[in-house]
């Protein structure tokens, strides 16, 4: 990242859009709402445009009620595209290939504003003029505190910032026990920590916010619909649309359920399944050396990281399960070795 190009770029009060990935997450939300904060307490007009709707469990955070969702109407869809047409700024944020924006991506690519990327993806697309790419962060939200830190305003991070910034360290690091936590991590966690950011009570409404149906829907996941493979280190669990409704299904319900299937001894390889739509939509985890962005990638139109990715696929639900096991003996030397 050019920082001093940035910091001139920054230097007059601009019109500024900031944006994130389809069915943003905890890291996708919380950087792109910190560095909202951030840039408006500069003196900045900022705009926080997601593709679709993100869970409950993220509404708390502080400017969530500024945020327009794009694909909510075709009111929003004009307000998003136009505002980002007008734009002198445009971020994109935890994420690095316009398509991952849905409509909103050819909208970006057609607009005139300077283009910044902050990301932690591997194998950016190459769009934006600025770019702050690095695969070893944990998260987008570390990132943003790195970028917030180089321009100099590190002590513009007041408790709302750092309590956006610790809700996307704590989620995309799987609270701080992912491979990708580093001592810088903690570092910063710290620094947010003295800011006198609740850090407990984000972690309950984060991860101890349960309706009762989503924690019947983990139950019957669990007992019925989780399926084993020892000799291929792997498992899975897939949900209907029908089983999904007979939950009461909400935004977020299954958010961490994959985490279940990996989580068994002796288990490499994890996955998950959901009819959505038109789409099944996957989730895949790994353990060790095993590289899920790659099966994703390759099989499911997708993409993510080596230990935690994810894509889609438009067979039915059946045959998406019924590729996926296919798949499996063709990856089991890789799933043996950690
Ligand atoms: P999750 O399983 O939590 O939805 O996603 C895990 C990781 O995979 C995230 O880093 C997310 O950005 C990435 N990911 C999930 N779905 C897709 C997808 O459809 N395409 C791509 N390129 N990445 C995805
Ligand atoms: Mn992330």
């Amino acid at each position: 990242m050019n920082y001093k190009q940035l910091k001139s770029l920054l230097a007059d009060p601009r019109k500024i859009v900031i944006t994130t990935h389809t069915h943003p997450d905890g890291d996708a939300m919380g950087s792109s709402l910190a560095l909202a904060l951030y840039l408006q307490k500069k003196g900045h007009r900022v705009q926080v445009i997601t593709p679709t709707g993100y869970p409950d469990f993220l509404h708390w955070l502080p400017g969530n009620n500024e945020v327009l969702i794009y694909n909510m109407n075709d009111g929003t869809k004009r307000k998003g595209e136009r505002m980002v047409g007008q734009a002198d700024i445009v971020f994109a944020l935890d994420y690095n290939d316009p398509k991952r924006i849905d409509d909103l991506g050819k909208f970006m690519q057609d607009s005139k504003a300077t283009k910044v990327l902050v990301d932690h993806h591997p194998d950016p697309v190459n769009f934006a003029e600025l770019a702050l790419s690095d695969t070893r962060a944990s998260s987008t939200c570390e990132l943003i505190h790195r970028l917030i830190t180089s321009l100099g305003d590190k002590a513009l991070v007041n408790q709302d910032i750092a309590s956006c910034l610790y809700t996307g360290i704590m989620t995309d690091t799987g609270s701080f026990r992912f491979a990708s936590t580093s001592p810088e991590t903690h570092r910063v966690v710290a620094s947010l920590i003295e800011t006198g950011m609740q850090h407990t009570l984000i972690h309950e409404r984060i991860f101890d916010s349960y309706s009762e149906s989503r924690a019947r829907l983990l139950g019957y996941s669990l007992k019925d619909k989780l399926v084993v493979f020892p000799e291929f280190h792997a498992a899975y669990i897939s949900l209907s649309k029908a089983e999904l409704d007979q939950f009461g299904y909400q935004n977020g319900d299954t958010e961490g359920l994959v985490n279940y299937a990996y989580a068994i001894s002796g288990i490499r390889l994890g996955a998950l399944f959901m009819e959505k739509g038109d789409l099944v939509k996957i989730s895949f985890r790994s353990k060790g050396s095993f590289d899920v962005n790659e099966l994703a990638r390759e099989h499911f139109s997708g993409g993510g990281h080596k230990n935690a990715a994810g894509g889609s696929s438009t067979l039915t639900l059946q045959e998406t399960v019924k590729k996926f096991e296919a798949l499996l003996p063709s990856y089991a030397e890789g799933l043996k070795a950690f």
